[in-house]
């Protein structure tokens, strides 16, 4: 009786998610004249299915997301309203791990960003990447020794590490040492594919870091990223639909790579000619991602998010342990996957 309600639950939540979309799909040329940014971005849960990312980091979508608890032991997530605590469930486990692992470099636990949105793909502010639940933001501010509002969360501003008076420099008042066992910890998981930090701040690390050097090739300096850092994990053993990022080039990355940040040219603004107007550029429609992303938007959904976040019921717990991809049975068809093993990395049939 009560699965019989729980399964009609799950049925009128399938409908409401699939049929916008499938109104969508059947008109065509709509499909892609609406921006794959506000039909992702209007998805308030994942799809019920085993997790996989489908496309690249800044070009796909995630099936069978999980989400992070808004709180945990060592963690508080931010801007919850964004509703982007999102990610593929190896994702959330390393997000987990690093938040307890932050204690042991004197880090005193997480104000977790951005994940993925609820089916991942494009997003209508903040990001190019962050589409396939597995990259995240993490402050670079430590979490305080209590709880913050959800008032707070929203509102409490980023702080730079940079100065505001000199060119591309971190402020010494603010950076500690913390702050770089933090970024290199995060650096030192062998699923970590990338860090990205401001280039002020791996100039400091070059220039600081005593530890084991080989691992600074993996934090990369890019514009922003001066109030928090970005955690990249590899694709997945399994996911076939997720497309790989070349393993960053050999060495610590304090050479030549990095002298051109602090010349002019990434920050010339770029050369237009008044008589030609740049071109618009093109939205980005659904029909731009790959195909099985259509199939992830129309997926079945699942009930509610505490069905989904590690630890169930959205209580503070430390889940990885739990998510760790132990001799996982194979996934037959992820529509039968029960609730209860979505937190659970399955492989994923190669065809899907
Ligand atoms: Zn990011």
């Amino acid at each position: 009786m009560r699965l019989q309600t729980r399964t009609r639950l799950i049925r009128l939540a399938v409908i409401a998610v699939t049929v916008p979309f499938l109104m969508l799909a059947e008109s065509g040329k709509a499909s892609e004249q609406v921006p794959a940014k506000k039909v992702f971005g209007g998805i308030e849960l994942p799809s019920r299915a085993a997790p996989a990312p489908y496309g690249f980091y800044s070009k796909g979508c995630i099936s069978g997301a999980v989400a992070l608890p808004t709180d945990g032991p060592t963690w508080q997530a931010m801007r919850l309203s964004r509703n982007r605590r999102w990610g593929h469930p190896q994702m959330i486990s390393l997000l987990e791990q690093l938040a307890h692992d932050a204690s042991e470099v004197g880090w005193p636990g997480l104000l977790v960003g951005d994940v993925s949105q609820p089916r991942g793909g494009p997003m209508m502010n903040g990001h190019a990447s962050h589409q396939i639940g597995l990259d995240a933001d993490i402050w670079l501010t430590p979490m305080p020794d209590r709880r913050l509002s959800a008032e707070e969360r929203e509102d409490l501003p980023f702080t730079s590490m940079l100065r505001k008076d000199k060119f591309l420099t971190v402020d010494s008042r603010l950076w500690t040492p913390s702050h770089a066992r933090l970024i290199m910890l995060a650096a030192s998981y062998p699923q970590v594919e990338r860090v990205f930090v401001n280039p002020a701040i791996k100039k400091k690390l070059c220039d600081t870091w005593t530890g084991d050097r080989s691992l600074l090739g993996k934090v990369r300096p890019i514009y922003g990223h001066d109030a928090h850092f970005h955690v990249r994990i590899k694709c997945p053993v399994g996911s076939s639909g997720c497309k790989s990022q070349a393993a960053p080039p050999p060495g610590d990355g304090c050479d030549k790579s990095l002298a051109w940040w602090f010349t002019s040219e990434p920050w010339a603004k770029p050369k237009t000619d008044p008589k030609k107007p740049a071109p618009k550029p093109r939205e980005i429609g659904v029909a731009d991602l790959p195909k099985s992303c259509v199939a992830v938007l129309n997926a079945p959904s699942v009930a509610n998010e505490s069905e989904v976040t590690l630890g169930g019921d959205a209580t503070p717990v430390t889940a990885y342990a739990a998510a760790q991809p132990a001799a996982a049975p194979a996934a037959a068809d992820p529509i039968d996957v029960t609730l209860k093993d979505i937190p659970i990395p399955l492989p994923r049939p190669s065809d899907r």
